[in-house]
This record gives C-alpha cells, sequence and structure tokens, in this order.
C-alpha cells in the first residue's frame, strides 16, 4: 500500500493531466485538479490502472469521478471494478450506459454531448466525434486554462477543431501510418473500417488537424492511440517535431503517449 502521494494529494493547486496509458491495447488518463482527480476512461484492469497509478505516485482514493469516452473494450474494460471499488460515479452517454449492459458500473451519470457540468471544480465539455460506435471527445476548463482530449475519430470535423482550437493542452489521435496500414496483413474489412471517416485518425490526418487547432496558447501537444502494428512513435515524433518546427511552435512541448508506460503528468497554464 503506498501512502505516500507527494504529487497529486488533493489541494496541490494545479490543473494537468497524466496519460496512464494509450493505445489499441488500453487508454485511460487522470485530470488532476485543485479539488480531486478525474479519471478519463478504464481501458485497463482495475489492478493495472493502480499499478500505473502507483507508478506515477497518484492516490487511486483521490479520483472523484470517471468518464467515458465510448463503449470500445479498450476504454472500459476496467471501469465497473474500479468505479464500484472507490464508490465513484461514473459519467457517460446514454449509448455507452446501454452497451456496457452488465459491465456497468453501480453508480452511472448520462451525460448530454454538448451540455457543460462541473466537477471538481472542472468544467467540462462532451462533443460528438465520427467512430464506428457512438463516441465523445472531452474538454476540461479550469483556473482559466483548458484541455482538449479526442481520440478514436475517423476524421477532423468542424465541431472537433472548434472544440479543441486554442486549448492550452491537447491530447490527439494519432493511429496509424496509412502506408503501413494498407500494405499490412490485416484483413480488407478492418482496413476499411480504419481508414473510413468513421475509423480512426491517422498521422498525416492528426498532423493537418494539430495546424488548424493550435493557437498561441496551445504550450503541450500528446499524439496518442497509435497503433502497435500500423505506427511507429518514433515516426510520430518526428512528424510532430517537424511540423511544429515548420509552424515555428518550437516552444511547444509535445510527446507521444505510450501503450505500456504511463507519461510524466503534464501540468497546464505553468510559466
Ligand atoms: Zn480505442
Ligand atoms: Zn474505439
Amino acid at each position: 500500500m503506498i501512502t505516500d502521494y507527494p504529487i497529486c494529494g488533493n489541494g496541490h493547486g494545479k490543473f494537468g493531466f497524466t496519460v496512464l496509458g494509450s493505445g489499441s491495447q488500453g487508454n485511460a488518463t487522470v485530470i488532476h485538479s485543485p479539488d480531486g482527480m478525474l479519471l478519463l476512461d478504464a481501458g485497463f484492469s482495475a489492478r493495472e490502472l493502480e499499478r500505473r497509478m502507483a507508478l506515477r505516485r497518484i492516490d487511486p482514493h483521490g479520483i472523484r469521478a470517471m468518464l467515458l469516452t465510448h463503449a470500445h473494450s479498450d476504454h472500459i474494460c476496467g471501469c465497473r471494478v474500479f468505479a464500484d471499488r472507490y464508490e465513484i460515479e461514473t459519467y457517460m452517454t446514454g449509448h455507452v450506459c446501454t452497451a456496457l449492459d452488465k459491465a456497468r458500473p453501480k453508480h452511472v451519470t448520462v451525460i448530454e454531448p454538448g451540455r457543460e457540468f462541473e466537477l471538481c471544480g472542472v468544467l467540462i465539455e462532451s462533443f460528438f466525434v465520427p467512430h464506428d460506435v457512438e463516441a465523445v471527445a472531452y474538454t476540461f476548463h479550469c483556473g482559466g486554462h483548458r484541455i482538449g482530449y479526442a481520440t478514436d475519430l475517423g476524421s477532423v470535423t468542424m465541431q472537433v477543431i472548434a472544440r479543441l482550437h486554442g486549448c492550452d493542452a491537447l491530447v490527439l489521435e494519432s493511429n496509424y501510418d496509412t502506408r503501413t496500414l494498407v500494405a499490412s496483413h490485416r484483413p480488407e474489412r478492418v482496413k476499411r473500417r480504419i481508414l473510413s471517416r468513421q475509423g480512426h485518425l491517422s498521422n498525416d490526418s492528426a498532423l493537418e488537424a494539430l495546424e488548424q487547432i493550435l493557437t498561441p496558447s496551445t504550450k503541450q501537444v500528446v499524439f496518442a492511440h497509435l497503433s502497435r502494428e500500423c505506427n511507429d512513435s518514433d515516426m510520430v515524433a518526428e512528424g510532430l517535431r517537424s511540423t511544429l518546427e515548420r509552424m515555428s511552435r518550437t516552444d511547444v512541448f509535445c510527446e507521444v503517449a505510450r501503450q505500456e508506460t504511463p507519461l510524466e503528468t503534464l501540468w497546464v497554464g505553468r510559466e
């Protein structure tokens, strides 16, 4: 049992996020606010979530609520056990609530995309993204700063651009390298699904979107949900770096989320 949580105890007065892991094998991110923490997606077992939190000295008892993006297993597989273990409320759309069925946690609040709500002093907004099941992305506003989080989207709509535009920190999907995916041995129907406008976002599309989303207030960019077979994190990092360089935005901190290990916590709005 870990009792010392020097970074992420309540009342540290900071707003930030920790990507616990991201990719097709599991996704989860902790949002930190001065009043507590939120868990965004629970795509690992409860035990694995706790293990990853411990690695970043995050006390799972400090998680005040959970939010889900959609009902694919790489986003929900630990949600019932974790939410019930810590007796927290889980926020999700009606579609996700129905889809979870027996995997539904005890305490559920159904959210309406486009309608803001507040948790732990954080104003939260969800909005639909095009995916092969109903899915939402989120923005989190706190203390004049904003974190945007969008994975599992086949295309970047005007709405996605508008919602993410000017976020201080951005987590965006960069799922696959198109050439690698097309040349892969995956079944044709799987390729078609991933490549479609309801599938996942390619590296090129993510970089294109970034150019439209980035404003001078954007200081941190994390590319996430990389495909294990059809992507390469060094290639994604290089694409990200060279795009930011071309935009004369070398001041932006950029990073690629990993499947196996959590990233360091990024604090938003710090000088
Ligand atoms: Zn996913
Ligand atoms: Zn998905």
